[in-house]
């Protein structure tokens, strides 16, 4: 027999290779891994089609080479294969590629099979000999809003057909309460999974233990990027036979092996982490969308403030949406938003040496007098992101990046090293400017760290607790500094992005933000959008339990009359929103329009602008109307680890056109690869970043 296989590599084609039952002891079967030799090298591939000896000539017989082995029992579902063929397309990735980067990695190393496969005998005979632990599965006593919005969407799994529904309600609302009461219907039906899509920050212990307690007598498997091979391995094979009938996860979930997916929630579904930035790059929410449909079943997505795609959606009424308006527990209440002007402190000379005004030591000082927590947010690790010469005016950049090396303090020591957060290359802070010669050299800005020492001077009683990915970075020790925080006693927290997801302080009382100016008025339209969910989110770790009265939000900013502080004041995100929709119609822009990058990387920004102009050429002979193609500019960051990065857009309104002229694009890149290997161009369907 002939199997037609994709194999594990970037190539846009698929191959052709006999298939010797004597020897392979078994019929082919779609989605068996297979061992293979190509271009004289092992790789491992996926049966797609199976074709009967007499589809072809026996002189094209002999020139195949044969399977050489099979994973046994590894096999891709059908609707694996289905969604990474979508994928594939839509985002102008080889099949083979898709399909390898949507399986465990283990599946592709034929010397790890034997392992694998008693991995699976082992979990086979421990889930036979399981006895059912009769757990009380908790339940929440919903409230009206609540009950209305389950009753809706228990109506919409009745319908058995694709409906996507927003789940939109502020922080605490009790959405996770409203989905997963909803998902424990759904499984009443013995055969029937569901997926729950998270994104990579929000995957905290706590939720993980809400979902366990929810599902008491479920297995639950959970999926992200710190798992080992093993658990990833296990979790894979029991998804697939159906005994675990819960799965929450990160992005790469969406490619979960299951197949009897009933209903599918995105929780947080404007979160940045669904899309994958290098290799495939998918959006998961956007695969989920689609998975959905495939499959004919719900989809629910829920955020506090929801993307701009989404909205629109809303608005054209594609998607129906649910509000939960109240928190859903007693007592607990919004933050109140103060503004801190800091032009009028700088003035009134009420601003310190770090760019901290006045206000902010009132602040902390009547928290602790209220024995509660302050939280300082800034998104911004390190000690300062520059170091700089006065003499001279050298400052710290990145020898092989375009951006600055940011000053840290080592942990445990005085001393100070420079760090780029991009390539991680790191050394010493040299004793004196390297320029000149001036030893008297000095930090620019300012990071969690300096903010760290600065308060551990001025408030020597005050406990101080920061929160980073330098401060986590050792297993086990975000977990203890969590605890610490719930442990309740009066703090001031200072922490980056890290802290203002997922979890339930109840002791904060007031929150400070500082820096967000810069977003205000950023390069990228959707920045604005951006980080009104963050101070969303920021704005809902206080309010809670015992520290709900009195719950204040302060915000520096050079800005008070930015209309997204208006929004922010009156809890007014739907206006908020569609006004960004609206304007975004007229400069035309996502989502009324398609966007693509075409992405050029080599040494030199010459050799990429002169690739990248070409390519347009060759796009423009034939231009389609209402397409337009931008000339080509740097990335934002365009340096990055010592390689050059240049890009030109596409946009349209039209999808259908956008993926023709996608595809003419890549005919031309594939050329390219085969030319030159000093220049890479790749594909970015729908880019969040550029
Ligand atoms: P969201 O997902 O909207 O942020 P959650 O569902 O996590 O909100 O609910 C926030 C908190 O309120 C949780 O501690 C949850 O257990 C609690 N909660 C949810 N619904 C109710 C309810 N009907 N009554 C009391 N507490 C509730
Ligand atoms: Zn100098
Ligand atoms: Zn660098």
């Amino acid at each position: 027999m002939i199997v037609t296989i994709a194999i594990d590599v970037p190539i846009f084609q698929l191959f052709d290779y006999t298939w010797n039952q004597e020897e392979l002891l078994q019929l082919p079967q779609i989605g068996n891994i297979v061992k293979v030799e190509f271009r004289s090298k092992i790789t491992t591939g996926i049966v797609l089609q199976i074709k009967a000896d007499n589809s072809c000539s026996n002189d094209q017989i002999r020139t195949l080479k044969p399977i050489l082995g099979i994973g046994s029992n590894l096999n891709v579902t059908q609707q694996v294969i289905n969604l990474c063929q979508f994928s594939s397309k839509y985002y102008l990735k080889p099949l083979g590629e898709t399909l390898f980067t949507s399986l465990p990695s283990d599946w592709k190393k034929p010397n790890k099979w034997d392992l694998l496969q008693k991995q699976k005998l082992k979990e086979e005979e421990k889930s036979q000999n399981k006895i059912p632990n009769n757990n009380k599965d908790y339940e929440w006593n919903l409230n009206e809003e609540q009950i209305e919005s389950l009753e809706f969407l228990k109506q919409s799994s009745k319908r058995k057909k694709f409906e996507l529904t927003l789940l939109k309600g502020i922080t605490g609302s009790g959405k996770t309460a409203v989905y997963l009461t909803w998902l424990k219907e759904v499984l009443k039906n013995e055969k029937a999974q569901c997926l729950i899509l998270v994104p990579e920050i929000n995957l905290t212990p706590q939720l993980e233990k809400i979902v366990k307690q929810v599902f008491g007598n479920e297995e639950v498997t959970v999926l992200h990027s710190d798992i080992t091979s093993s658990q990833r391995n296990i979790a894979w094979w029991k998804i697939e036979k159906g005994v675990s009938r819960v799965i929450l996860g990160t992005r790469l979930s969406i490619f979960a092996p299951a197949k009897n997916i009933q209903a599918i929630v995105i929780d947080e579904e404007h979160d940045n982490s669904y899309k994958q930035q290098d290799g495939l790059r998918y959006n998961a929410r956007d695969l989920a969308i689609w998975r959905a449909s495939e499959l004919e079943i719900p989809i629910v997505l829920t955020s506090a403030t929801p993307s701009s795609e989404t909205w629109h959606k809303v608005l054209q009424k594609k998607i129906s949406l649910l509000t939960l308006s109240k928190k859903a527990k007693e007592g607990a209440s919004l933050s109140k938003l103060n503004l801190i002007d800091l032009g009028l402190a700088r003035k009134n000379k009420k601003i310190n040496a770090y760019g901290l005004s006045d206000k902010i030591h009132e602040v902390i000082t009547q928290t602790q007098k209220n024995n509660k927590q302050t939280l300082i947010y800034i998104n911004r690790r390190g000690y300062a992101p520059i170091l700089y010469c006065k003499t001279c005016s050298w400052k710290s950049s990145c020898k092989k990046c375009s951006a600055w090396m940011v000053v840290h303090k080592k942990p445990g020591s005085n001393r100070k090293v420079l760090q780029c957060h991009h390539c991680g290359c790191y050394q010493y802070v040299p004793q004196s400017c390297q320029e000149c010669g001036n030893q008297d050299l000095e930090t620019l800005g300012i990071g969690t760290q300096k903010i760290e020492e600065y308060l551990k001077e001025m408030y020597p009683e005050i406990k101080l607790i920061r929160i980073d990915s330098d401060s986590t970075k050792t297993k086990g020790s975000a977990e203890e500094l969590f605890k610490k925080i719930h442990a309740g006693e009066p703090a001031i927290i200072i922490g980056t992005q890290m802290i203002i997801k997922g979890h339930d302080f109840q002791h904060i009382q007031s929150i400070i933000v500082i820096d967000v100016d810069k977003s205000l008025y950023s390069q990228d339209f959707r920045a604005v959008e951006k980080i009104f969910s963050q101070l969303v989110q920021v704005a809902g770790r206080a309010g809670r339990g015992e520290a709900a009265e009195g719950a204040n939000i302060y915000i520096q900013t050079e800005f008070i009359d930015h209309p997204m502080f208006k929004a922010l004041a009156e809890h007014q995100y739907d206006q908020f929103i569609t006004d960004i929709v609206n304007e975004r119609q007229e400069y035309q822009l996502p989502p009324y329009t398609h966007q693509a990058l075409i992405i050029a990387e080599s040494k030199s920004e010459q050799i990429n602008n002169e690739a990248l102009n070409n390519l347009k050429h060759y796009l423009d002979q034939d231009l389609l109307e209402s397409i337009q193609i931008s000339d080509p500019t740097p990335r934002v960051l365009q340096r990055l680890s010592g390689v050059d990065r240049n890009q030109i857009l596409i946009e349209t309104d039209d999808r259908i056109k956008l993926q023709k002229i996608l595809e003419k694009a890549l005919d031309y890149i594939e050329v390219i690869k085969k030319k030159s290997r000093s220049i890479k161009l790749q594909i970015d369907r729908d880019p969040i970043q550029f």
